[in-house]
């Protein structure tokens, strides 16, 4: 049975507590069936993370918030680098046309998760495997 947890106070927390510049970006969780666990989207109405509904039925409390603060990560990247919507929706091409550059920016989140504290999810930004 899936666990009710409250996606965006958890989320909200995490901003609060590791991210406070991204609060600003109002960043909004949504389960939706995608064919990653997670990924983030920008969009000239808002800033969201996707959440697949199969993680509600396989992850614990800690595993979900690591996943939740990698996306931030993502977000906080954009942030620093002073990204609007259409300089994100770019990246987000580059992404995924190459997998060299996925990469890289999935290692240097990894490498960001891992200073908040969190366990590093190796897998998280591939597609979706759970049972
Ligand atoms: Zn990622």
């Amino acid at each position: 049975m899936a666990i009710k947890f409250n996606y965006q106070r958890i989320l909200n927390n995490l901003i609060a507590r590791h991210f406070p510049n991204l609060l600003v970006w109002k960043i909004k969780i949504i389960e939706k069936k995608i064919e990653y666990k997670a990924m983030v989207k920008s969009y000239p109405w808002g800033n969201f993370i996707f959440v697949n509904p199969k993680v509600r039925k396989n992850y614990s409390i800690n595993p979900l918030k690591a996943l939740f603060l990698h996306e931030l990560c993502h977000f906080e990247i954009f942030r620093k680098n002073g990204w609007g919507w259409i300089r994100i929706n770019w990246d987000y091409l580059h992404y995924i046309l190459s997998k060299e550059y996925n990469e890289s920016v999935e290692a240097e989140v990894g490498k960001m998760v891992i200073k908040k504290g969190y366990k590093k999810q190796r897998d998280l930004s591939h597609k979706i495997k759970l049972r």
